[in-house]
């Protein structure tokens, strides 16, 4: 970098004494940068924090020097800490994945990240469901990635799969003409169609009022503010509340109809897998490439505790 074109090679040029600043960059990852220039290897260390290995990102990707510090990628980027879903966990998540090449784990984050995702009617902006102050849309990394649409188009496109699914299940409910009944129970027919009747409505009744569903008008989704993982969670709640009301008329008949559920629990993991994010995303595979044959992070082994790999990791359930 300081024989090229960057601005901060220009007085070498001139033959004079030259002072370098960098006034921007983090000065560890700039020592550690220099010394792969140098070849001095066993200045490197072999384990960094997140922070030092995102900031070293940044750098590399400024200076075009993902490739020195290819030996050293995988390595560190194996061993680090599972990253929070907080904001700046998101965002180092992303950034990383991107500039190392690393596309599963981009398009998982990208995903995880969408389920997160929150808006409020009242201030622009997209933010996560519990940190409301800091609003995505003015981050300079999320920036200049690109991804900031993606991000709300791939939101509203995840609750209109939940708002499918819910409206599947009412539609499975009240339409039972020559399909039998929902019911579990061992009563007679009589019985099953009231047990029926009693979850479709108490189906209505619960969700009736409820602010988010806008009393199920079209396009009901498009104007949910809370995020994708939030409105499943309703959802769920729906479904035992129901379960719960329906009850306190079937006990009545003298039938047992505990397993008796108006739907099959809608989940997020089946919110998830109903929309893939190659349809969520414009995603430059040519780029993606580049960068791991610079970066030398490869895509088999197993997936990393940071991008959410790992035994307690759920990266699984953002795959496609
Ligand atoms: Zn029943």
């Amino acid at each position: 970098m300081l024989f090229g074109s960057f601005s901060e090679g220009q007085d070498q040029q001139k033959g004079d004494d030259w002072t370098v600043t960098f006034p921007e960059d983090s000065p560890d990852s700039l020592r550690i940068l220099l010394n792969a220039a140098h070849s001095k290897f066993d200045a490197i260390p072999t384990t960094l924090p997140n922070e030092a290995v995102f900031n070293l990102t940044v750098l590399s990707d400024k200076y075009d020097m993902v490739g020195l510090l290819k030996p050293f990628w995988s390595n560190w980027v194996g061993k680090l800490g599972v990253a929070p879903a907080t904001p700046l966990g998101f965002v180092q998540r992303l950034w990383m994945a991107h500039t190392l090449g690393y596309l599963q784990c981009y398009k998982a984050t990208l995903k995880e990240l969408m389920s997160h995702l929150r808006v409020f009617n009242d201030k622009p902006g997209i933010f996560l469901q519990c940190y409301h102050e800091e609003n995505l849309c003015e981050n300079i990394h999320l920036q200049a990635l690109g991804v900031l649409e993606d991000l709300e188009d791939g939101r509203l496109a995840l609750l209109r799969e939940a708002g499918a699914k819910l409206r599947d299940a009412i539609q499975t409910l009240t339409n039972r003409k020559d399909k039998g009944f929902l019911c579990r129970s061992e009563g007679d027919a009589e019985w099953k169609r009231i047990c029926d009747c009693a979850m479709l409505g108490a189906v209505h009744r619960t969700l009736y009022g409820k602010t988010w569903y806008h009393s199920g008008e079209k396009g009901w989704e498009d104007r949910v503010t809370i995020s994708v993982r939030h409105l499943v969670v309703k959802i769920q709640g729906v479904r035992a509340a129901t379960v719960e009301e329906s009850g306190m008329v079937k006990r009545k008949g003298g039938h047992h109809h505990k397993d008796c559920t108006p739907w099959a629990d809608i989940t997020l993991s089946g919110v998830l897998k109903g929309q893939k994010v190659d349809h969520l995303v414009l995603i430059d595979d040519e780029y993606f490439e580049r960068q791991q044959a610079k970066s030398g992070v490869t895509e088999l082994g197993t997936t990393p505790k940071f991008f959410g790999g790992g035994e307690f990791g759920m990266l699984d359930m953002y795959k496609d």
